[in-house]
């Protein structure tokens, strides 16, 4: 599966936030948000983008995308899928994308960020309910368990990752440090998750 390859800290730079896509790096000094939050480019700093209602959807489109380390064609199927679903769908597209498993690694604390927590998945170093599943996209379900393959326990990236993890940040997961053994509980209400992103404006985008 295709995915972006280029510099992530201009995406950020691009949308003018973080968009946390470094691990460790996002929360340190040499985030290059912190002394260069304009756009990247010749013109970045001189030019004061105007942006038009189209530009505006656009670039929360991207953001969101951005975030989940989706291109576009799999992001559009995702959406495609959430406006299937009942309910709103801006919400659901959310849902989800938080219900992949390279995002479910990295919320659990596997990975330091969702671009290593899908590295780690290709890599065949996670099991869900017991199986391996290579498939950063699989969609985890209420009361799935996600644990580390025995062979896998050892691998100093998911120790030092889930050494910097927080307990108890989200309340739809719920993850065993010791036995390297998270649970994705239930799908998240939209509040609960961490997302600055206007999602009705991606819908608006993908309604023209
Ligand atoms: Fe974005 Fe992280 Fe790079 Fe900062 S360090 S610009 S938050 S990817």
């Amino acid at each position: 599966m295709a995915r972006y390859t280029g510099p992530v800290c201009k995406l950020c730079r691009r949308e003018k936030q973080k968009l946390f896509l470094k691990g460790s790096k996002c929360l340190s000094e040499k985030c290059p948000i912190e002394n260069k939050n304009y756009p990247p480019g010749q013109h970045g700093l001189s030019r004061r983008a105007k942006f038009s209602e189209y530009g505006v959807q656009l670039r929360e489109k991207q953001k969101v995308k951005r975030v989940y380390g989706l291109l576009e064609t799999q992001f559009r199927n995702l959406f495609e899928k959430a406006n299937r679903q009942k309910g709103v769908t801006g919400e659901n597209l959310i849902k989800l994308l938080e219900r992949r498993l390279d995002n479910v690694v990295f919320r659990l604390g596997f990975a330091p960020s969702r671009k290593s927590a899908r590295q780690l998945v290709l890599h065949r170093h996670f099991l869900v309910n017991g199986r391996t599943v290579d498939i950063p996209s699989y969609m985890v379900n209420p009361g799935d368990v996600i644990s580390v393959r025995d062979k896998s326990k050892k691998l100093d990236a998911i120790h030092s990752s889930l050494r910097r993890t927080k307990d108890g940040i989200y309340n739809w997961l719920s993850v065993d440090k010791a036995k390297l053994t998270g649970s994705f509980v239930q799908i998240p209400e939209r509040e609960e998750i961490p997302l600055n992103a206007n999602e009705q404006l991606i819908v608006e985008l993908y309604s023209k």
